[in-house]
């Protein structure tokens, strides 16, 4: 069987890569407050990449793929920190947004 490309990975799958990337890169595996700091980090320089952006428009220091490159930071740091904690982002996310479902928005 074919092994499946990182393009076509489902959330849970690409929690279980950046798992294996931490343990190969020696990460922090077990301090979720070191994480969450990274994770703060990486917001930070996704509002300074963003900070070009007017309306929807890009201006011309700011590019867009800039901004792809520190969403997808904080994605990588977000998955690291779900599975420190043993939690399956997915899941949480499925299951938050079904409660959502129930709320009244207004
Ligand atoms: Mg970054």
């Amino acid at each position: 069987m074919p092994q499946k490309s990182l393009e076509d990975f489902t959330l849970s799958e690409l929690q279980a890569y950046v798992q294996s990337k931490a343990v190969e890169r020696g990460f922090n595996l077990t301090d979720p407050s070191k994480k969450l700091v990274m994770l703060m980090e990486e917001v930070g320089e996704l509002a300074k990449a963003i900070r070009g952006v007017v309306g929807l428009k890009f201006s011309s220091t700011t590019e867009k793929k800039e901004v792809a490159d520190e969403l997808a930071d904080v994605q990588i740091v977000l998955l690291g920190l779900a599975q420190l904690l043993e939690i399956n982002l997915a899941n949480a996310l499925k299951e938050k947004e079904a409660k959502n479902q129930e709320r009244i928005w207004s």
